[in-house]
């Protein structure tokens, strides 16, 4: 991509109502644009590490056996009365009336609209275990939206529903989920931490929220440092195998990690001082199992093989792919602006001509653009007239991992200049040499990252 072809309309200066960093960032950096309260549009930029977590955060489900539909965002109310939760649900919901009076929302969540779908195809328990998901845009109209698309109102979020015969299978089904959260925030490049959450009225202990750490996180986070050295399981893991999924889960559950508002400081006090790690986070990912709290009322029943009909026990996943965005600014940025994680960056390197109009930094780039396009990069290049002072500028602002630097001095030596965003390391080396160093690290990027 050329920059003087592209729409990035970067802020000197970030708008005073952005408190919190990644706000800031995000709209200095021309990534979104905020349309009402709460509500952002996606430019470009921000477009494109959008789309990149909404694919691991697919891959990675199917990789765990769900299966993907997509649903409206416009839901009738009559399913929420099934379930009771329309009267429950409050102001959070927001309710639209259509040109026949019909009372109609703008999906917060997806439950009843799921348990509606599986009930009107699924009889038999030869069709479980199932888990069907989407990614979709949400609308909650928060008491008090805020940091951007950290809490937004419309938001985007992957949820997923499982349905099974029974508890057990349940239970081994949430912690398919469970595990493959742990793989989707690896490959986001990013640590998070499932933490015990609150079941509300259902009861049992089936809850889980991932927090990725940092300090502007709402929730106060209590955590055992464990945490902080888990493998997480490879792409090579067998789903199929409950067991080994089980015992995952086991590893990952083991010490005590709560947030502020599931804390027990007498469970607490039982860690080793030295092991406690108290800090802030941002809840990324909840997962839940709820049982037969929507299958009942709305009877969604199942076959069993003893021909006896039950009510399906079901649990439902959420991600908030808008949110993860914002949360890994969070917890990558220095001074000068973004550090993205790889996978996710919005162009891989970002390609600097210091003098465009000069024939030879224009040859050397255009052929540089060139490979690197072909070998899989993708590269945004800066042939605009900026200062030089302003193009470096901006590359460190954007976050991308690596700036190539082309200049008619460096060329005179045959040579340009690669700096790593993240360490803030440059090196002189030829042509030759630069390429051959980022197609190293695309491998071990795609080898580390990949699927
Ligand atoms: P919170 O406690 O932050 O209000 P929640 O518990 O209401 O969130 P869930 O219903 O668990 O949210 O939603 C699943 C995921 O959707 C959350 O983990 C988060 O990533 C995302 N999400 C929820 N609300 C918002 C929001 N207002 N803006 C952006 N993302 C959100
Ligand atoms: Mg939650």
């Amino acid at each position: 991509m050329l920059l003087s072809k592209y729409f990035l309309p970067v802020l000197k200066e970030a708008p005073r109502e952005a408190e919190i960093i990644s706000h800031q960032l995000m709209l200095r950096a021309g990534m979104i644009k905020q349309q009402s309260a709460g509500i952002y549009s996606w430019l470009p930029l921000g477009l494109k590490v959008l789309r990149k977590v909404e694919q691991i955060v697919r891959e990675e489900q199917n990789r765990a056996g769900a299966v993907e539909v997509l649903m409206p965002t416009i839901q009738s109310a009559d399913l929420w009365r099934e379930s009771g939760r329309y009267d429950d649900y409050g102001k959070e919901m927001l309710r639209i009336t259509d040109r026949h009076e019909r009372d109609m929302l703008f999906g917060p969540t997806n439950e009843e609209m799921i348990t509606d779908i599986f009930r009107a195809y699924v009889k038999s328990y030869k069709d479980l275990p199932l888990n069907l998901y989407h990614i979709q845009w949400k609308f909650r109209d928060e008491v008090r939206p805020r940091f951007g698309v950290m809490r937004g109102r419309e938001f985007f979020m992957k949820d997923a529903y499982s349905f099974d015969l029974d508890e057990a299978s349940s239970r081994a089904a949430y912690y398919r989920m469970f595990v493959s959260y742990l793989r989707t925030f690896d490959r986001l490049g990013v640590k998070a931490i499932p933490m015990r959450a609150d079941t509300g009225p259902i009861g049992g202990d089936l809850s889980h929220e991932f927090l990725i750490l940092a300090d502007t996180g709402e929730s106060e986070v209590f955590c055992h440092g464990d945490y902080m050295k888990l493998d997480v399981p490879g792409a090579g893991l067998d789903y199929s195998d409950d067991d080994a999924i089980a015992g995952i889960v086991n590893d990952w559950t083991a010490s005590y990690a709560r947030t502020d508002e599931m804390h027990d400081e007498a469970l607490w006090g039982e860690v080793a001082s030295g092991d406690q790690m108290n800090a802030r986070g941002i809840e990324v990912g909840h997962i839940f199992h709820f049982g037969q709290k929507y299958s009942e009322p709305m009877g969604a029943k199942v076959t069993g093989p003893d021909g006896k009909d039950t009510p399906v026990y079901m649990g439902s996943y959420g991600i908030g792919p808008s949110r993860v965005v914002a949360a890994l600014i969070e917890a990558g940025h220095d001074d000068n602006g973004i550090i993205w994680p790889a996978s996710v960056a919005p162009f891989d390197v970002g390609l600097i001509n210091l003098r465009p109009g000069n024939e030879k930094t224009d040859t050397a780039c255009g052929s540089l653009y060139d490979q690197l396009t072909n070998a899989g990069f993708d590269v945004l290049y800066d042939d605009t007239d900026n200062r030089a002072g302003g193009k470096f500028a901006l590359a460190d602002l954007i976050g991308l991992p690596w700036q190539l630097i082309v200049g008619p001095r460096g060329l005179e030596n045959g040579e340009v200049e690669l700096k790593e965003r993240a360490t803030g390391e440059r090196e002189s080396l030829t042509m030759e040499a630069a390429v051959n160093r980022l197609t190293e690290w695309q491998s071990a990027t795609r080898a580390r990252f990949g699927g």
